[in-house]
């Protein structure tokens, strides 16, 4: 079963408080390596892996902004702080002897390659896992857009994203004890109940292009493998 993975490529958003794990901020090496670790699981099974990765951990461009800093400038911060999840995650899944590249879709000749959907899409093939760093390179944005079009972009066959919750609920279930699990959900069923799944850019950018995404738990140990070989985890927005 292991050997016949149902997606042969995917699209893996990890906010950037996915790495935050029990530490008040920045980056935990733990988390990292647990990550890196299940990822090279897919590699193992012949999973073409694309990642974008938040920034949250570190910069919020509207939490800034919130604060009086201009938001365009709060949003290239946050970008920043993508670029640095990204050498994080590099650094842990090389270590792991996982073959990795980090593009951005801001120039930093000397720390990260630009964005190149044709080479991006060349070395996946090859084998290499991909980390899409900088969002979408535009304020306004989110990385969970940025995760939506990269996947679009690199003919995914889902994006997978990762959360602290075992998928998509009626309402916070850390606040309401009466909140429902949903397993499957239609985009305009997100748009409509205004799940804040994702933010509706990402919503109706998947919706128009038919992108499957699939929301779960990553803290749960096994649960992205499980996905790949069909597993029902999380929710499945289609
Ligand atoms: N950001 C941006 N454009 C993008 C992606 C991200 O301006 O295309 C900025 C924005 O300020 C955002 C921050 O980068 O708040 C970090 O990204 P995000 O909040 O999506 O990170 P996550 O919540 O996934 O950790």
């Amino acid at each position: 079963k292991e050997k016949n993975p149902n997606y042969k490529r995917i699209l893996l958003k990890l906010s950037g408080e996915a790495l935050m794990g029990e530490e008040p901020f920045g980056i935990d090496p733990k988390i990292l390596n647990r990550i890196a670790l299940e990822i090279g699981q897919l590699r193992g099974i012949g999973v073409e892996v694309g990642i974008v990765i938040g920034g949250g951990n570190l910069f919020r461009g509207q939490a800034l902004s919130q604060a009086g800093m201009d938001r365009v400038t709060g949003d290239h911060m946050g970008m920043l702080a993508t670029v640095m999840n990204a050498l994080a995650m590099r650094d842990a899944l090389e270590r792991a002897n996982i073959r990795t590249r980090v593009m951005s879709a801001i120039t930093m000749t000397g720390i990260v390659e630009p964005y190149d959907r044709r080479r991006a899409m060349r070395l996946l093939k090859e084998g290499e896992v991909m980390i899409f760093s900088a969002g979408t390179g535009n304020p306004f944005f989110t990385t969970d857009s940025a995760a939506c079009l990269r996947g679009i972009e690199i003919d995914a066959d889902v994006v997978l994203k990762a959360t602290k919750v075992d998928g998509v609920y009626s309402s916070d279930p850390m606040k309401d004890p009466s909140a429902m699990k949903y397993d499957t959900l239609g985009y305009d069923e997100v748009l409509e109940k205004q799940l804040g799944v994702m933010d509706l850019t990402a919503i109706c950018l998947t919706r128009d292009h038919s992108m499957p995404i699939r929301v779960f738990n990553m803290s749960k140990p096994g649960a992205l493998v499980n996905i790949i070989v069909g597993g029902n985890e999380g929710t499945l927005i289609k």
